[in-house]
């Protein structure tokens, strides 16, 4: 038997043994939803993490909602109302954003290879562009001088760090997202001198990381390298997005990050802050920290078969709308997500056995010789942390199946 992830801790079963998401039996979703397979989003969850958040870090800090995470509509709508600013990566996520009502200027862009079109439609709503090169800045620059529209340009930098244990390294030597450090403060003269509407630094130096010191030793160097730009640059930033970071624990072993750790170690960064940042408003951006917990995939068991004594529980859902569960999205060796048997929620490990998918490849696998209570065929399997990046973030064209259905309670 392998170990799986932990559980969160927001779950327990009802008095039949049924698991409850968010107040609710998870077949009678299920009823309710029509199908399986189906995420089901607890806003609860979502609204306990932000608070949680805040509580955490120092007062002013603005909390921004990387949509990537998970950018369904009814979802995003709830967290754009907990949240200060939403953070997007392509005119669709843009559209969604909008869509909530959030303000334009609480909205940036930041991504490598932005279109010409995207450029337009940002500059034209009044976006803040997270400028990924000389060229994008360019190309925004031009775009405003065609629309009659200042363009709100921000310069996201590639830091010559990263951080340290996280799961995506995203900054430190070459990258294709932002610009390197040393040619920041040139770039954002050209800004200046253009007359745009210069938003400051995105900084962003890594993702998934369960450490509270190597996040604070980042951050602390992100508000250092601000501060190093913006003087040698001759201009105060309106505003730096400090990255994110904080990880969820996926896997075996793996324990909650310590958020008050982060925010009191980060409160000691800003009050030591340099000058030039004294009216500088700072934001961290997360995506799965405020989501993940806050989702369950729920397929059900489709046939249940017997292969050289090992036990598969084959399930009508699977990688294609769950990659990062079945460990074909960014992670090195396969490790087991937490999952249950939904309807005998709690109960004790009868077996080992193998969760799959119906696809026709063998990377299809949801569990990895897990013990579980006995399955059987029409029982309903719960694969945990499936609020972030799951059915956008998975093939779900692959094999032809159908979509997922999505539903949020609590909303
Ligand atoms: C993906 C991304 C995020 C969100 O990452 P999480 O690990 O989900 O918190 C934040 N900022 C940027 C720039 C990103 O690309």
């Amino acid at each position: 038997m392998k170990p799986t992830g932990p559980i969160p801790p927001y779950f327990a079963a009802d008095a039949d043994g049924m698991l409850m998401i968010g107040g609710n039996r998870a077949d009678a979703l299920v009823e309710q939803a029509g199908d399986t397979p189906l995420f089901v989003y607890d806003l609860d969850i979502v609204r306990q993490h932000v608070a949680r958040l805040r509580a955490a870090m120092p007062d002013g800090l603005a909390l921004h909602y990387a949509i990537k995470a998970n950018p369904w509509a009814p979802l995003l709508a709830g967290v754009a109302e907990l949240v200060d600013g939403l953070d997007v990566a392509s005119q669709g996520e843009m559209e969604h954003a909008l869509a909530t009502g959030m303000a334009a200027s609480a909205i940036s862009f930041a991504g490598p290879g932005k279109r010409d079109r995207e450029l337009a439609a940002a500059i034209a709503a009044g976006i803040t562009i997270n400028a990924e090169s000389e060229g994008e800045v360019a190309r925004a620059l031009a775009i405003g001088d065609r629309c009659g529209v200042r363009p709100r340009l921000a310069v996201r930098v590639n830091p010559s760090f990263d951080l340290k244990g996280s799961g995506m390294k995203m900054g430190g030597g070459a990258k294709p997202f932002g610009v390197d450090a040393q040619r920041v403060p040139a770039l954002v003269r050209t800004v200046v001198a253009a007359g745009a509407d210069w938003r400051g630094f995105h900084i962003f130096a890594g993702s998934q990381s369960l450490d509270a010191d190597a996040i604070a030793d980042t951050q602390a160097q992100t508000v250092a390298l601000a501060a190093e730009l913006a003087e040698a640059a001759g201009q105060a930033p309106p505003h730096v997005n400090i990255g994110g970071g904080l990880g969820v624990p996926y896997f075996p072993g793996d324990s909650a990050v310590d958020v008050d750790a982060i925010g009191a170690a980060l409160a000691r960064t800003l009050d030591r802050r340099a000058d030039i940042l004294a009216d500088t408003r700072f934001a961290i951006e997360l995506g799965r920290w405020f989501v993940a917990e806050a989702g369950v995939y729920l397929t059900r068991i489709v046939d249940r078969k017997i292969s050289h004594d090992a036990i598969f529980l084959i399930c009508d859902g699977g990688l294609h709308h769950q990659l990062a569960a079945s460990g074909n999205f960014g992670t090195v060796i396969r490790r087991n997500y937490p999952i249950a048997l939904a309807n005998r929620f709690g109960g004790d490990s009868a077996e080992t056995v193998s969760v799959v998918g119906p696809l026709c490849t063998p990377l299809d696998r949801l569990g990895d010789n897990v013990g579980l209570p006995r399955g059987d065929v029409g029982d309903l399997i719960a694969v945990f942390l499936a609020g972030a990046y799951g059915a956008t973030a998975s093939p779900t064209a692959f094999l032809g199946h159908p979509a997922p259905r999505e539903l949020l309670v609590n909303g």
